[in-house]
C-alpha cells in the first residue's frame, strides 16, 4: 500500500483503534474479564460516546482504573470549535497525541419535501496529504502522517455527542419523541487526506462506525471520496460493504487533469474510468464523480462535452462544485450561470448531475480549508 508510515510515538495504545472482536480479545484474554465487560466498554465508547474511562459507571471502579492505565480513551483534543452564523455548520480543530492537527465538520440539513433532516460529519483520514492537488489547501500542506482507526472514529464520536445533545434538547422542548434520537445520520470521508492511501485504518473505521451496537451509521449513509487510486478502488470493489464511492475527477481529459492533479500521471483518465466501470460492474452501485469547477481551467462547455462523452451510459452521478479558492491558489470560482450551462451539456449526454449546495462559508467549514459540502443522497441508489 502507498504511503504507509510508522504509527505515532505514544505511551499507550488508543482503545478506539480496536475493532469489536479485538476489544473482546483484549478484555478477555489480556485483562481476564468477561465478554460482557467488553460489550459494556464497546457500548459506552461507541454508542454512549463516553471517551473517559472514569465516567463509564457501569464498570467497577478498579477496572476503570486498569483501563485508564492501559489505554488512551480519547485521542483527540479540541483546539477550537466554531459554529456558522446560520447555525447549520460546526467546524472543530483537534490536536492528536503527537501534536498533529486535523479538522472535522458537522453539517445540519433541515427536512424538505424530498428528504428527511440529516446531520453529516466530514472526517479527516490523514494529517496533510501527499497528493498535491493544486486547488486543495491540504495538498498544499504536504503529507504529515496517517491517522489511526481510533483517531478517525473519535472525530465522529465528538460530533455525535453534539448531535445527540441537540436531539435531547428537542425532546425536552416537546419537538421530538424520546424514541427518535437520531444523532449523526451520515459520514463523508472528504476531510483532510486521501482515505484510500490509508486503506486499512479507513476500512476498519468504517466497520466500527457501522457496527449495530455502536454508532450504527448505515453503510449507505457513508461516502468515501478518493483522488482516484486505481488498485485501491478495485480492492474496495471486492469488500463486502455497501458504502458510496465518490471519485474526484475534476477534468475530462489527461492534459487538463494533469495540470491540477499530479496523480493523473500515475493513473490517467482511461485507466481510472475503466477501474470505475469495473467497480460499478462488481458492486452494482452507482459511482459519484466530483468535479470542482475552476473558472477557465476545466469549466467550459467544450470540457462539459468531453465529460459527457466519457461518462455517457455509465451508472454514475456528477457533483459539480464551484471551487473554494485557497489562500495562495490561482483559481476563481465558476459562476452559477456557467455551472448551469455545464450541467445542461451533461444532461444532453444523459449524465445526471447536481450543482453542490455549500455550507458554512463564513467559518471556512471544510477540512484543510475545503468548503464543506455533501453528496446528494437522493441520487444514491
Ligand atoms: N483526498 C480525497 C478526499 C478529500 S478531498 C479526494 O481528493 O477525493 C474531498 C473533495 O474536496 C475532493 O473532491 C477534492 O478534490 C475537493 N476539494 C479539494 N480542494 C477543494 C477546494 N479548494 N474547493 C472545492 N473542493 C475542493
Ligand atoms: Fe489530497 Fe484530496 Fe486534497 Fe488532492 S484533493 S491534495 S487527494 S486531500
Amino acid at each position: 500500500m502507498a504511503l504507509e508510515t510508522a504509527a505515532p510515538v505514544q505511551a499507550k495504545p488508543i482503545i478506539l483503534d480496536l475493532s469489536r472482536s479485538e476489544l473482546e480479545r483484549e478484555v478477555v484474554d489480556a485483562m481476564g474479564q468477561s465478554r460482557f465487560r467488553a460489550k459494556q466498554i464497546w457500548q459506552a465508547l461507541h454508542r454512549e460516546c463516553i471517551l473517559d474511562f472514569e465516567q463509564i459507571t457501569t464498570l467497577p471502579k478498579a477496572f476503570r482504573a486498569q483501563l485508564a492505565e492501559r489505554y488512551i480513551a480519547d485521542p483527540i483534543e479540541k483546539v477550537y470549535h466554531l459554529t456558522s452564523a446560520d447555525g447549520s455548520t460546526d467546524k472543530a480543530l483537534f490536536r492528536l497525541p503527537d501534536g498533529e492537527l486535523v479538522e472535522t465538520v458537522l453539517m445540519r440539513y433541515v427536512a424538505d419535501n424530498h428528504r428527511k433532516a440529516r446531520k453529516t460529519v466530514c472526517v479527516s483520514t490523514q494529517a496533510g496529504c501527499a497528493l498535491g492537488c493544486t486547488f486543495c489547501a491540504t495538498g498544499q500542506q504536504g503529507f504529515r502522517r496517517q491517522l489511526t482507526t481510533g483517531e478517525i472514529v473519535a472525530q465522529i464520536i465528538f460530533m455525535q455527542r453534539i448531535a445527540l445533545a441537540e436531539d435531547r434538547a428537542e425532546v425536552e422542548a416537546g419537538e421530538r419523541d424520546l424514541g427518535s434520537l437520531q444523532g449523526v445520520t451520515n459520514v463523508v470521508f472528504m476531510g483532510m487526506g486521501e482515505p484510500l492511501a490509508n486503506y486499512d485504518n479507513t476500512m476498519s473505521a468504517i466497520r466500527s462506525i457501522n457496527d449495530a451496537n455502536g454508532l450504527a451509521i448505515g453503510a449507505r449513509h457513508i461516502t468515501l471520496s478518493t483522488v482516484g487510486l486505481v488498485p485501491q478502488i478495485l480492492e474496495l470493489a471486492g469488500e463486502n460493504i455497501q458504502i458510496n464511492l465518490a471519485v474526484s475527477l475534476h477534468a475530462p481529459d489527461d492534459e487538463t487533469r494533469s495540470e491540477t492533479m499530479p496523480i493523473n500521471r500515475r493513473y490517467p483518465i482511461a485507466t481510472l474510468l475503466s477501474a470505475c466501470r469495473r467497480y460499478v460492474e462488481m458492486t452494482d452501485r452507482r459511482i459519484f464523480f466530483e468535479y470542482v469547477l475552476l473558472s477557465g481551467q476545466n469549466d467550459t462547455t467544450a470540457h462539459a462535452r468531453k465529460l459527457g462523452e466519457k461518462l455517457s451510459g455509465m451508472l454514475c452521478h456528477v457533483n459539480l462544485i464551484p471551487v473554494n479558492p485557497t489562500e495562495d491558489g490561482p483559481y476563481q470560482r465558476t459562476g452559477r450561470d456557467q455551472a448551469d450551462r455545464f450541467q445542461n451539456v451533461l444532461r444532453r449526454y444523459g449524465v445526471p448531475s447536481t450543482v453542490r449546495i455549500e455550507k458554512g462559508i463564513d467559518i471556512d467549514a471544510g477540512c484543510g480549508q475545503l468548503r464543506a459540502r455533501v453528496l446528494d443522497e437522493d441520487a444514491i441508489g
